[in-house]
C-alpha cells in the first residue's frame, strides 16, 4: 500500500516501533514481519546509513520505499539521527514524512536554536521533526554515557522553543547494546510523560528487555526505535549458515537465514509492544 505519513501512526494511539534499514534485506524483514504480526511499522534510514551507501540518500531511499509501497502493511519512512543540515534537506524530496534532527552533540543553546530551525523547515513542508535532549549515547564514534538523563522541567521548555512533533529522552536505554540488560528510570518516565506535550521517543531499545520495554509503552513511551537487535539477527543467521557451510558462495545461501531471522526480530518487537 501507498506509504503512511508518520504521523499518523504515531498519533494513533498506540506504541509504534521503527526499525533501522541498512541494506534491502532489512527493510524486507521490516515489512514482512509487519505483515506477519499485522502492525503498522517505521522504516528508518539514519545518517550513518547513508554514509555506508557512500552518502547517496537516493538509492537506499528509494529502494526502501518500493519495499514498503509493495507490502501491505502500513508503514511510513523516517529519516534518523540527521546531523548534516544538507541531508535534512534531502529528506523531503526522498519520500520521508518524518526526520530526527539530532543537535544533541551542541551545548542546550545551540541545540534548541539549530532544532527550531530544523523544525521550521520540516513543518513548511508537512514533516514530522523528532530531537533528542540529554544524550542517550552508545552510537558508533560516541563516548558511552549511560549516567545521563533527561531533565522534565528542561524538557518541557525545549519542546515550547523548538517546536518539535516529538522528543528523545535518556531515561537509561543506549544505542548499540548487543545484551537485553538495560534497566529503564520508570519514574522518570513517568515524569517526562507529565511534563512533555508531545510524544515521546525510546532510542536504544535493543538493550532494553521485554518486560522493561513493555512498562515503558505502558508509562506513554511512545515510538520505539530497534536498530542493534536486527544486526544481531542478521549476523548470528550469517556466522552460524558460513559456519556450517564454509564452502558457500552465494550470497543467497545465507541471506535468506539471515533476512528470516531479522522478520521473526521484527515481528517480536511489535507483539511484543502491541499493549
Ligand atoms: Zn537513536
Amino acid at each position: 500500500m501507498p506509504l503512511v505519513h508518520t504521523r499518523e501512526l504515531i498519533t494513533a494511539g498506540r506504541a509504534i516501533c521503527a526499525f533501522n534499514v541498512i541494506t534491502v534485506e532489512h527493510a524486507e524483514a521490516i515489512a514482512a514481519g509487519a505483515e506477519a504480526a499485522n502492525r503498522p511499522a517505521v522504516l528508518q534510514i539514519s545518517e550513518n546509513a547513508v554514509k555506508f551507501h557512500g552518502g547517496r540518500l537516493g538509492p537506499i531511499a528509494a529502494a526502501t520505499a518500493a519495499v514498503a509501497t509493495a507490502s501491505s502493511a502500513r508503514l511510513s519512512l523516517h529519516l534518523d539521527h540527521v546531523e548534516d543540515e544538507s541531508l535534512l534537506r534531502q529528506a523531503h524530496a526522498h519520500g520521508f514524512t518524518s526526520v530526527m534532527f539530532d543537535a544533541s552533540k551542541l551545548p542546550y543553546g545551540d541545540n534548541v536554536k539549530a532544532t527550531a530551525e530544523a523544525a521550521r523547515w520540516g513543518h513548511e513542508r508537512e514533516m514530522w521533526v523528532e530531537a533528542e535532549l540529554g544524550r542517550v549515547g552508545g552510537k558508533a564514534g560516541d563516548a558511552h554515557t549511560p549516567g545521563v538523563r533527561t531533565d522534565p522541567a528542561e524538557a518541557a521548555a525545549y519542546v515550547a522553543d523548538t517546536a518539535v512533533d516529538a522528543l528523545a529522552v535518556a531515561v537509561g536505554s543506549t544505542h548499540a547494546m548487543t545484551e537485553r540488560t538495560a534497566t529503564l528510570d520508570h519514574s522518570l518516565i513517568a515524569a517526562l510523560r507529565d511534563a512533555v506535550p508531545v510524544p515521546l521517543v525510546l532510542h536504544g531499545s535493543s538493550g532494553v528487555p521485554d518486560t522493561e520495554l513493555r512498562r515503558a509503552v505502558t508509562a506513554g513511551m511512545t515510538k520505539i526505535n530497534v536498530g542493534t537487535a536486527l544486526n544481531k539477527a542478521f549476523t548470528g543467521a550469517v556466522r552460524a549458515f558460513l559456519e556450517a557451510h564454509p564452502s558457500t558462495t552465494d550470497p543467497r545461501k545465507y541471506l535468506t537465514p539471515a533476512r528470516a531471522a531479522m522478520t521473526d526480530t521484527v515481528a517480536g518487537f511489535l507483539r511484543m509492544t502491541n499493549v
